[in-house]
């Protein structure tokens, strides 16, 4: 089985793919309150999404993640899972979602071969969740974790942004919640893509640090030793099986061990989330009638523009400008 390596040396095994910008809901740090969309011709179809997710796996990637957007409110997204989860080489197939659907689609999910899921939460209190969402409701949220826990998933675990003035005094709330239900909690740092939000994010972003610290105030927290790929961090307090992971893209540059690519919804390999370097594998299918093969050497001859590491916050270094739900998040 042929390797993606890039110039660094890193292994690419993992790749995000985006399923839709859309979304039924407007969180602050992801989106405006008034979207505008991509038209419709503009996005892969689910036959475009599948061809590039075989390339992937004919290339040595064994672990694929739905995201968007809301993946859940792409129509007939079920039929990509299904396929998706047929294809030979596939060891992981994981999805986040922000719940509101999980109701309905949680059996489907496990049923297509979904192994783990994450399920995004920022608050535990109804008005608070309307603001952060902006449209979203925490009641149908609550109900979605209920299904996906029902659903004998490997993992399922919460993501949380926190924000300084939004739901910083929620730390230890949504951590017990995570806790009660043997869920895993990740914590993650407010990232600076696009123009999204309604607040001035260098006055809201909360470090991991601090929001461990509010933790370890109460429970003891102790880093797992295993490593696993990517940026994050997991400790675990004794006697609970709940892991706590720290995702923190702003105060840690995790770049080192970085193992994976996204494809945004428009056939836009980015090769960092940070960077704009990217390879478009709509046009190869399209304009180039690339096919399967075209697609593989597409990405085979993207990897040596893997950056070495990304930048936010740091001077003379150019914002991205695209959003998170552009991004595939
Ligand atoms: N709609 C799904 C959801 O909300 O889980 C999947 C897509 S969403 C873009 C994926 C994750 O990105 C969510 O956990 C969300 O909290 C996170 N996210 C979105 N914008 C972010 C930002 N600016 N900084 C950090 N995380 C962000
Ligand atoms: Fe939608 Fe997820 Fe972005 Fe929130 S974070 S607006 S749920 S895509």
């Amino acid at each position: 089985m042929p390797a993606l390596i890039d110039s660094f040396g890193r292994r690419v095994d993992y790749i995000r793919l985006s399923v839709t910008d859309r979304c039924d809901f407007r969180c602050v740090y992801c989106m405006t309150e008034e979207m505008t969309f991509l038209p419709r011709d503009q996005v892969l179809s689910l036959e475009e999404l599948h061809i590039i997710a075989q390339a992937f796996t004919e290339l040595g990637v064994n672990k694929i993640r739905l995201t968007g957007g809301e993946p859940l409110v792409r129509n007939n997204v079920m039929s990509l899972v299904e396929s998706l989860g047929r294809l030979p080489g596939l060891k992981e197939l994981l999805l986040t979602t922000n719940g509101a659907q999980l109701d309905k689609y949680a059996q489907p999910l496990r049923q297509a071969g979904v192994n783990r899921i994450n399920i995004s939460l920022d608050s535990l209190d109804a008005e608070r969740f309307r603001r952060i969402s902006r449209t979203g409701k925490l009641e149908s949220v609550l109900a979605g974790v209920e299904a996906a826990r029902r659903q004998n998933f490997e993992h399922i675990r919460l993501n949380a942004v926190i924000m300084k003035g939004y739901n910083d005094d929620e730390v230890l709330a949504l951590t017990e919640y995570a806790l009660d239900r043997d869920l895993d909690i990740a914590f993650i740092e407010e990232m600076p893509l696009g123009n999204a939000s309604d607040h001035d994010r260098e006055n809201t972003v909360c470090s991991n640090e601090w929001v461990r610290g509010v933790i370890a105030a109460k429970y003891a927290v102790l880093p797992i030793k295993e490593k696993t790929a990517g940026p994050s961090r997991y400790y675990q307090i004794p006697g609970r099986t709940s892991r706590i992971g720290f995702i923190s893209p702003v105060s840690h540059n995790f770049c080192g061990d970085c193992n994976r690519v996204r494809v945004t919804v428009e056939g836009r390999l980015l090769l960092c989330l940070g960077n704009e370097h990217s390879v478009d594998l709509r046009a190869v299918l399209r304009e180039q009638n690339g096919g399967l093969e075209g697609v593989k050497q597409a990405i085979i001859g993207a990897m040596h523009l893997k950056p070495e590491r990304h930048f936010f916050y740091e001077k003379d270094h150019v914002q991205p400008v695209r959003l998170m739900n552009m991004t595939g998040g």
